[in-house]
């Protein structure tokens, strides 16, 4: 009985912390409209995520689809059609207990240039973004919704805590959902940096660096990382 009161406990804390992060997501015009969706893995199985056609904005905790370990309905309003995206990353990344996915104006940007390295979609230009983000994968461009797209999150091997898709907008799993919001806007904002300073010829960390970000911080890179 102990367990379970603290399960309801955490669950209604996780539920007040969506749309906590949620409504601050949107205020800072990180995803327009209904755009966006949050999910968050729950201790006793399942898990939670922001239901279809809803505003980041305006989410009622009562109201958050909760979805058993299948992924099927249990309560709550029907789940957003990005589910697909949602389990495909849990699927892969068994360190994941918490994924936020936007449609960040700068990433969205970043994700139509036509030199992205779809294994590296950002060079390492700060140390925050390697710490917080690692690197970041570029896959296709799918339909909203197309469960294809789980197959190309798949297809990368949960070695990416942070995805961009095409023409849509990035996916970034955490550990806490703290971490993955905080992770999201660190993408976003090194997708500014990256345009701000686009033909501009900057100064990248060097290999050197980077290499020392890995050994004090202990930051994971897929092998194709950040060579420069
Ligand atoms: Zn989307």
């Amino acid at each position: 009985m102990t367990a379970m009161r603290t399960d309801t406990s955490n669950e209604t804390r996780l539920r007040e912390d969506i749309c906590r992060f949620g409504r601050s997501l949107f205020e800072r015009g990180l995803t327009p409209g209904s755009s966006g969706n949050i999910s968050v893995r729950l201790d006793g199985g399942g898990w939670l995520v922001t239901p279809t056609n809803a505003s980041l904005g305006f989410l009622d905790p009562a109201k958050l689809s909760r979805l058993d370990d299948q992924g099927r309905l249990v309560s709550g309003d029907a789940p957003t059609k990005e589910v697909p995206l949602h389990t495909a990353l849990y699927d892969t990344r068994g360190s994941a207990r918490a994924i936020v996915h936007l449609h960040s104006t700068h990433s969205v940007a970043l994700s139509m240039l036509p030199e992205i390295d779809p294994r590296a979609a950002l060079p390492p230009m700060t140390a925050y973004y390697l710490m917080k983000c690692g690197a970041t994968a570029l896959v296709p461009y799918y339909r909203p919704g197309d469960p294809a797209v789980a197959d190309a999150i798949k297809g990368l091997a949960g070695k990416y805590s942070s995805v961009l898709l095409a023409n849509h907008g990035p996916v970034v799993a955490g550990d806490t959902l703290e971490a993955a919001v905080f992770a999201t806007e660190e993408l976003e904002e090194t997708a500014k940096l990256y345009l701000l300073l686009r033909g501009m010829n900057p100064r990248y960390l060097s290999p050197e660096q980077v290499a020392d970000l890995v050994k004090v911080f202990g930051v994971t890179l897929p092998e194709h990382g950040h060579g420069d």
